[in-house]
């Protein structure tokens, strides 16, 4: 026979047992656990994630406290290319996480009735600012972003640049250090970009990306490459409201996007 006190032991420790249990689905529920889980988060799907590494070039903190941190991710895909959310699967995650800011950015732009309808949603989307935009797929990938029409993989890297400053875009390397995607050094620093994604640096290459940082200047972003809602994990956090794509061209050149840590 188990003596008393020993009963009331055991019904305490499946108690407590029971108590842990429900907490962590709870954790789970409200997505707690896969913020924990998000800088780990890596994927062959999603190439560009956040590393553990801190950017060195975060600029100094302003003296007053800014007013307004608006929060977003520049480089989505959905099912009008190699995405797996669907145009309103991807904006209620958005939602979710109270993004202020993103931009679709598929392999293609406006050539299937899929983009078509991406685009049209997303301009007319009330709910936060959504730029249309697209991921030219050459050797390298480049964010186009707030453009108006296709442009061709096929042009030289500089021509691209220009095709979308031309469509008062804005031109982003994206994930630079890429295996088979990878830049030159020349490249980033010569092609005109507004900036690059500086997120997901492996540390083989930390060294020379603060290297060509210091040559280049170039301002960071941080977004997710996500093809679905699960790896929708990096953002930019930048100092000021970000209501228009202007908004966010001025935010990015005077540096008041950094990484959401
Ligand atoms: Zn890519
Ligand atoms: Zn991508």
């Amino acid at each position: 026979m188990v003596p008393k006190q020993s009963r009331y032991d055991i019904k305490f420790y499946k108690l407590l047992f029971l108590m842990l249990i429900t907490g962590l689905i709870w954790l789970e529920n409200e997505g707690v656990l896969a913020k924990l889980d998000s800088t780990s988060f890596i994927t062959p799907q999603n190439h560009f994630l956040p590393s553990s590494a801190v950017h060195p070039f975060v600029p100094p903190a302003p003296s007053q406290t800014p007013k307004y941190i608006s929060i977003g991710d520049l480089h989505l895909h959905t099912t009008c290319s190699d995405g797996r959310n669907e145009y309103d699967i991807l904006l209620k995650q958005a939602m979710k996480m109270r993004y202020d800011f993103i931009a679709i950015t598929d392999h293609h732009f406006d050539d299937t009735p899929i983009c078509r309808e991406n685009i049209r949603k997303c301009k007319a989307e009330t709910r936060l600012l959504c730029i249309p935009g697209m991921e030219i797929t050459g050797r390298v990938h480049v964010l186009a972003i707030g453009i108006t029409y296709s442009i061709n993989e096929k042009l030289p890297l500089k021509q691209q640049v220009e095709e979308i400053h031309k469509q008062g875009g804005l031109a982003i390397a994206a994930h630079p250090f890429a295996q088979g995607r990878r830049y030159s050094e020349e490249e980033l620093i010569q092609s005109g970009f507004d900036a690059m994604e500086c997120g997901g640096i492996n540390p083989q290459d930390w060294q020379t990306f603060v290297d060509l940082q210091k040559k280049a200047h170039l301002p960071c972003v941080y977004n997710s490459d996500a093809h679905n809602v699960f790896q929708m994990l990096a953002f930019n956090r930048c100092e000021g409201k970000v209501n228009s794509l202007e908004d966010l061209k001025q935010a990015i050149q005077e540096n008041r996007c950094n990484r959401w840590e």
